[in-house]
């Protein structure tokens, strides 16, 4: 006989899989001592034997297991299920073993009917709290364990309540709740077409049922994908069953939700918001605006003191921040349940500092605490500070960040807007788990209703957008598709600003601008570097480049992509200029123009690095796309052709008009004069002609450099073979700004880099320029410029030949874009856009491989790589500089395969910090390929 069932006090609580976390977490609860009522878990195993089932009916097995348990119960509880005298009752809830907060259903109250309502008034002496307990559990059982649709019930609560003229659901006498229960059994009734269940044991099995069904359920599934989360992580919902404690006793009873330090700040205090005298739903679904637990000190201080006590057990137990949700039943407090609390970045990162300083956990505890990718928060701009405007509202600071976008009142258009590309606001009254589409699609949430607990603040902090909940102030008709703030109304499409971190909301877009670092990442980031053995570099071109990449802590430049220095407006017209020479004289005479451009960069780029390595690579791009496109000079060509016609239209324009409408041309003979002064004048000043001839020329140059592939043409060494003098000037421009550097005693260490190399023939070929430039430069500075020569590996051959090209290459960096294409032979242009994304979605490739390395195939010819240039070149320095260089996975790879360092875009650079230490840190863990 298989065992489904486990008492909180018996769980394994190690064992997430089989109890789901929440489970888990009840029994390691339970078995340190915490107030939690007494309860059991029925295992995920049960879940997916019931899925996997023909009939989809709970096992015999299984009803039997549960009836024994529950008969347990009633002992432990002194209680009885289906007692009119003294009724058990108790919450059926979800679980998964890994937490998706809101996705699954949970039924309250369960156990009550037409006699053990009448128990539970008679037990508690509280006629109204009995019938408010039956009408929520009426209505919870029936929406999720029978199918009928909320609005139906939400329709007769609202009657109701007109009816008795209340505004609250607090404001409800128990004679009108008892004729609410009423008709809503009526209405389950109608809408099933059988009595509602009173058995409590039906009941039960029917509440288990849906949740194991809620497995399957679109939210659930949704999430899963989103999240990816796979059976292997988690594979089904455990079902706990607890006994019921109510914090709806009266005034001596609350409800709350709290946190053990502020997850917006990560300040240590206890942080949350309680109700009195209401059940936990009404906390979460912010149908009332809760208070702040601050004021409970003041309320009910003994209670306050044991959650105070209950904080410091729970870290102590945990090593980590909670969230948990609290009951006080007629002065007792009860622990219902605990999770690692979902934090924005810039909480966890003080808490993981102030835990270190707290002797609680240890500075690698604390840099595995922080995933890498959450620092991407801290990156979200803010409002300019400068900007003064007042806002329209002013609501409660749910998720920090600031976002801007036009209004849209539902979750489906969110998504259908925001996949055209459109920046949306998602405006609610509140959010339900079955928005969460929109909010993946939207840049923040705003919504009219709930307190920092809310599900709108709980989620959009989980994904680090912006949101500002409880804005009371704004009135939502969804139907209309409007909101009204005072005089102002806000309809779908206008576009409004959000600002998270201060609750207040704009009208119009608010320019925003970068974070700045704060103390405790930097603190953070330095124990990242001294955990990893993966040095973190920048790709940067520009000296505002290079001064970010300082800022965010590279230790040099791993890429500096010259092509971007060619594209400046000063020089794109020099560049033309040397494309379009007839002779390799006029070619070396637009060549000298740029030279001293490039030097000047470099010295400052060397200038701001003092003295860390800098890589340059040489031009890479084919020369055409420093050219206008065929297309465009077309468009030019004609535009021109016609302005010739058109001055002769305009010309005669005044003698036309004479004769056909005399009168119209009296009206404006003034102007007309004016006009044909003014093509007079154009056309003495501009001879069309020679421009047309000029863009003829440039059209038939742009005709014979285009390629059919671009990518596999005319580029990188090849240009550089072929072109001599383009490499050369930049040879020349790095080593005399080196030398300038060195002449004013800076340090410097540059590092020449080839692209697109596939042969040491290629290398040698380019490195005989280097040597004929470094012998010159020498000459004429008197300095021996120290400087290292390498390659990028992005072509499938140099994997192949990198023994070879170890013999003269002192560095390697693969370019992983360019040797994803190649290895793929996807092009990197046009994939992300066609058949890419829909590879992901039927699960053909489970990641966009241009953005996380795949390592089967592409590592593995990395891999290779490394071992065939170590074993001819045993210190040569080899790294990446392509995109996966700024991705966590993709560096967790790198550090496996032994690189030296990955280079990534200057904003990414802290989080390829944080993925670098963390690489180290897990990497027995680590599978390989
Ligand atoms: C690469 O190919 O990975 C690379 C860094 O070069 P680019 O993206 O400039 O081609
Ligand atoms: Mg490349």
């Amino acid at each position: 006989m298989k065992r489904y069932i486990y008492f909180f006090e018996e769980g394994d609580s190690k064992n997430k899989k089989l109890l789901g976390g929440k489970g888990a977490n009840l029994c390691e609860m339970t078995q340190i001592g915490l107030p939690v009522p007494p309860g059991f878990v029925i295992t995920t195993e049960a879940c997916i034997e019931y899925l996997e089932s023909k009939e989809k009916e709970i096992s015999e097995e299984l009803k039997s297991q549960i009836r024994d348990a529950m008969k347990r119960l009633e002992e432990k509880t002194g209680k009885g299920f289906g007692d009119p005298k003294n009724p058990l009752l108790v919450s059926v809830r979800s679980g998964a073993a890994i937490s998706m907060p809101g996705m699954m259903d949970t039924i309250l109250n369960l156990g009550l009917n037409e006699d053990t309502v009448k128990g539970l008034a008679k037990a508690t002496d509280n006629e109204r709290f009995a019938y408010d307990a039956y009408r929520r559990f009426i209505q919870l059982f029936g929406e999720i364990g029978l199918r009928v649709d909320e609005v139906e019930f939400n329709r007769i609560f609202e009657k109701i309540k007109a009816e008795n003229n209340a505004k609250f659901d607090t404001d409800l006498s128990s004679d009108a709740l008892k004729e609410l229960c009423k008709r809503f059994l009526e209405l389950v009734k109608e809408k099933t077409g059988k009595e509602f269940p009173s058995d409590p044991y039906q009941q039960l099995f029917i509440a288990v049922r849906a949740v194991f069904d809620s497995w399957m359920g679109k939210r659930a599934v949704d999430y899963r994908r989103e999240f990816n989360i796979t059976p292997d992580m988690a594979n089904g919902t455990a079902v706990n069953i607890c006994t019921m404690v109510f914090g709806n006793m009266g005034e001596d009873s609350a409800t709350g939700v709290a946190f053990t330090r502020n997850p917006a700040t990560g300040e240590n205090r206890l942080f949350g918001e309680y109700m009195v005298n209401a059940q936990g739903e009404d906390v979460v679904a912010g149908i009332r605006t809760p208070k702040p637990i601050k004021e409970l000190r003041k309320e009910m201080p003994q209670v306050y003191r044991e959650l105070e006590n209950l904080r410091h057990t729970l870290e102590r137990h945990y090593r980590e921040v909670q969230d948990f949700e609290f009951t006080i039943e007629k002065g007792r407090l009860y622990c219902l349940q605990t999770r690692d609390a979902k934090m924005n970045a810039d909480a966890f990162i003080k808490s993981s500092i102030d835990m270190v300083n707290e002797g609680l956990i240890s500075e690698q505890e604390a840099v595995l605490r922080v995933k890498p990718e959450m620092l991407v928060q801290l990156l979200h701009p803010r409002l300019d500070p400068k900007i003064d405007k007042e806002p329209l509202a002013q609501g409660i600071p749910a998720s920090p960040g600031a976002a801007s976008g036009k209004i849209v009142f539902d979750a489906d258009r969110a998504e259908l807007k925001g996949k055209l590309g459109e920046k949306v606001i998602l405006l609610r009254e509140e959010t339900k788990p079955e928005d969460i589409h929109g909010f993946f699609a939207s840049q923040g949430i705003l919504t009219s209703r709930g307190g920092k607990t809310s599900h709108a603040a709980v989620v959009a902090r989980s994904m680090g957008k912006p949101c500002v909940s409880g804005c009371e102030a704004i009135s939502v008709d969804v139907q209309a598709k409007e909101a009204v703030v005072g005089d102002v109304v806000l309809r779908e499409g206008d576009i409004i600003t959000i600002d998270g971190t201060t609750g207040k909301v704009y009208l119009d877009e608010i320019p925003t601008v970068e974070p700045e670092f704060v103390e405790d990442l930097l603190v953070l980031l330095e124990w990242a570097d001294e955990m990893s053995t993966l040095q973190v570099m920048a790709n940067a071109d520009t000296p505002e480049a290079a001064k970010k990449a300082r800022k965010y802590g590279a230790k040099g430049i791993g890429l500096c992509r010259t092509e971007r220095m060619f594209n400046q407006p000063d020089r794109l017209p020099i560049v033309q200029e040397m494309i379009l020479a007839e002779t390799k004289e006029e070619r070396q005479e637009a060549l000298e123009k740029l030279l001293p451009f490039q030097r000047n960069d470099f010295i400052e780029i060397f200038k701001i690095m003092e003295g860390l390595p800098v890589t340059i690579r040489l031009l890479d791009p084919p020369i055409h796309e420093f050219l206008p496109s065929e297309d465009e000079l077309i468009h030019e060509i004609n535009h021109l052709r016609k302005l010739r016609s058109t001055i002769e239209g305009m010309e005669e324009l005044p003698d036309t008009l004479k004769l056909l409408d005399p009168e119209i041309y009296q009206k404006y003979a003034a102007n007309l004069e004016m006009i044909t002064h003014a093509m007079e004048e154009i056309k003495n000043r501009y001879d069309t002609e020679p421009i047309i001839k000029e863009k003829e020329t440039l059209i038939e140059k742009v005709r014979a450099l285009s390629e059919i592939n671009p990518m596999l043409g005319h580029r990188g060494v090849r240009l550089g073979i072929t072109y001599p003098e383009i490499y050369s000037m930049q040879i020349r421009a790095i080593l005399e700004a080196a030398a300038e550097c060195i002449k004013e005693g800076i340090d410097v260490k540059p590092e020449i880099m080839v692209p697109q190399v596939c042969t040491l023939q290629e290398l040698r070929y380019v490195h005989r320029y280097v040597e004929e430039i470094y012998q010159d430069v020498k000459k004429s500075y008197g300095i021996e410029v120290p400087f290292k020569f390498g390659t990028m590996i992005e072509v499938v051959r140099a994997c192949m030949r990198a023994g070879r090209i170890a013999e003269l290459a002192e560095f390697m960096s693969f370019g992983t874009n360019d040797l994803t294409q190649a290895t793929f032979s996807f092009s990197r242009e046009d994939a992300e856009n066609k058949f890419l994304p829909f590879y992901n979605k039927m699960g053909i490739l489970q990641h966009n491989p241009f953005e996380v390395l795949d390592v089967k195939g592409v590592g593995r010819l990395m891999m290779i790589t490394v071992e065939w240039a170590k074993k001819t070149r045993p210190d040569i320095k080899i790294g990446i500089c392509g995109e996966h260089g700024g991705d966590p996975e993709s560096i967790r790879f790198c550090h496996y395969i032994g690189l030296n360092y990955v280079s990534c875009s200057p904003p990414r650079v802290p989080i390829a910090r944080l993925a670098a230490a963390h690489a180290k840190l897990k990497e027995k863990e680590y599978q390989g390929i």
